[in-house]
């Protein structure tokens, strides 16, 4: 996925922070981060591993990695009473495993690592191109993304208009 994890981590934040009266700004920042986060393993795959291994293959895309680290946070913020930092978590999970569903789509995703090697991928692309780039935005997929996009625009305006008014 190229260009819809950022919008659809606005859709999926926008949901959660609609159920709460407070905090509606920082869950959809927290949302927005998350719901890229992974991605930040690009820096990795280009400036160390030379682009040896696919970087859907990394820690920072494996669904088992972020579900540890919020269930720490959650255990954490239960033994320290702070409850207050919940719906950040939740938002974030929500943000990193949706991070790994939209590439499912399209590239392979190793759900149950580093206990199996079960890999999903809904949707196989062809190499029809030299500029590998041009093989994800010339697919139907890349029409999903666009839709994700506009969807992503829609509401932000709706919400913008609402507050606005109030
Ligand atoms: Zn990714």
């Amino acid at each position: 996925m190229f260009i819809a994890h950022l919008p659809a981590g606005y859709l999926a934040a926008d949901l959660v922070a609609s159920t709460k009266d407070e905090g509606r700004r920082g869950l959809i920042a927290v949302g927005l981060i998350a719901s890229i986060l992974p991605d930040i393993d690009l820096l990795w795959f280009y400036l160390v591993d030379n682009r040896q291994t696919a970087h859907h293959e990394y820690v920072f895309h494996w669904p088992l990695f972020w579900i540890s680290i919020a269930f720490g946070a959650w255990a954490i913020s239960w033994i320290t009473d702070q409850s207050w930092i919940r719906p950040y978590i939740l938002v974030a999970l929500i943000g990193l495993l949706l991070h790994m569903m939209l590439d499912s789509f399209a590239a392979e995703i190793y759900w149950l690592r580093p206990f199996s090697e079960f890999h999903l991928n809904a949707v196989k692309v062809p190499a029809r191109f030299e500029w590998w780039v041009w093989n994800f935005i010339l697919h139907w997929t890349f029409a999903v993304e666009l839709a994700i996009c506009a969807t992503a625009i829609l509401v932000y305006r709706r919400r913008k208009a609402v507050f606005r008014t109030t």
